[in-house]
């Protein structure tokens, strides 16, 4: 079955070019899953066939599927619990001392099945592809141990097989420093490089490997040790970055070669000049900032005018940003960090493709990319960041397939 989207108001086509790339009163043509023409106005009569599903996209806006590079997709438990003591200012270590943080929800992740994880998860995917999101990154990290380590990483990769939702994992066994290992952070890194980081590459459960760098967590030489560990066995690299303090996390990323930097919030001008030069993209977390309730954001209009590609994602977890809604993330890089719209679905698509080796696949839309793309019911690009705290998706198509229609999940 081929598939036409006709008469949209406007296609915004994130091209990786500084043009806008919006195309007015537009159509796009799919075929076997993939994208074989764009075009302006009626479509040339040979290029319709008699299988064809016809959509009519007056007064609607299509953007590529929304990329979320970012998430800690698969958790167990939820941490509300913790949101009176937060709003009365009791310090994290306070509430970390007290049973709560990511070490709670290390136990309630341990505590889970597989079975149980991915059904957990699959109502988070459910949720993001309503949002509009049709590939997401997803880390490990709230098992720690080997075992739940793995049964995570496995739950990530069978759902990849049953959700139409594409997921590229991420091990990232260094997101904390486990209770089993308190005070020896070197016997835990052993531990990470000797058998974890062989068995995740040999049985294909992590593309990736993601560090939290940060003071009282990894240091920058530990970081350092653990990626060039993790490239010597064949992972990508990513880090979270200079979130709280500006530890030269952003200048070990492009050192190392790193895919992506995440967070950047303490990010130096030094830091910035090398993401830039190496290629390195910066992925912003916005929704944290608000959570976090600091009233800091990261530098984002500093890093694009500086030449550095910046993408957009929810980081999704149970304890500083539990919204797996990228069309939130939307109003926090727009009011908080002064994105404008185009930059910030960009952010989203073509610049988040980048930050997870995708970008010759997914992230435009562009002749023989993937078909996956959203309808939104809104007449133009400002208003689908103007109009917030609402989902306007109509229509989400995945690999050429209408998946979420009148914005309900299309059961099989
Ligand atoms: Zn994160």
């Amino acid at each position: 079955m081929n598939l036409i989207i006709k008469n949209a108001s406007n296609i915004i086509t994130c091209t990786d070019s500084i043009s806008d790339g919006v195309i007015e009163n537009g159509y796009i043509i799919i075929k076997d899953g993939l994208i074989k023409s764009i075009g302006i106005g009626t479509i040339p009569s040979c290029l319709c066939d008699g299988n064809t599903n016809i959509i009519d996209a007056k007064g609607q806006t299509v953007i590529p599927g929304l990329i979320d590079s970012h998430t800690h997709l698969i958790h167990g438990g939820s941490r509300e619990n913790e949101l009176n003591m937060k709003l009365t200012g009791v310090p994290y270590i306070d509430i970390l001392e007290s049973g709560g943080g990511i070490l709670s929800t290390v136990r309630a992740t341990r505590e889970l099945s597989k079975e149980q994880l991915k059904d957990k998860s699959l109502k988070s995917l459910n949720r993001m592809l309503i949002h509009g999101t049709t590939t997401v990154e997803a880390k490990s990290g709230y098992g720690l141990d080997f075992d739940t380590e793995i049964k995570c990483l496995e739950a990530a990769k069978e759902l990849k097989l049953e959700h139409p939702i594409d997921i590229v994992s991420t091990y990232m066994g260094a997101h904390a420093i486990p209770p089993e290992y308190k005070d020896n952070s070197k016997g835990y890194i052993d531990f990470m490089c000797e058998d974890v980081m062989p068995y995740v590459i040999e049985n294909g459960l992590g593309e990736f490997l993601d560090i939290f760098c940060e003071k009282g967590v990894f240091s920058v030489d530990e970081s350092e040790y653990i990626m060039q560990k993790a490239k010597d066995m064949g992972f990508k690299l990513k880090i979270h970055a200079d979130e709280i303090i500006p530890l030269k996390g952003a200048e070990l990323a492009a050192k190392m070669g790193a895919i992506s930097a995440e967070h950047l919030l303490a990010v130096s001008d030094e830091g910035i000049k090398d993401m830039a030069k190496s290629g390195v993209t910066a992925i912003l977390l916005p929704g944290t900032s608000f959570y976090l309730m600091t009233g800091k954001f990261a530098p984002a209009r500093k890093m694009i005018e500086n030449g550095v590609r910046v993408a957009l994602a929810t980081d999704y977890n149970p304890g500083t940003c539990p919204t797996e809604n990228l069309q939130s993330i939307m109003t926090f890089a727009c009011f908080g960090m002064k994105m404008t719209p185009l930059e910030i679905i960009k952010g989203m698509t073509i610049n988040a493709a980048y930050g997870i080796g995708r970008e010759k696949e997914i992230g435009s839309i562009e002749i023989g990319k993937k078909a996956d793309l959203v309808i939104f019911d809104c007449p133009n690009l400002n208003y689908i960041v103007y109009h917030f705290g609402i989902n306007h998706v109509d229509k989400v198509i995945k690999n050429g397939e209408v998946v979420v229609d009148k914005g309900n999940l299309i059961r099989k």
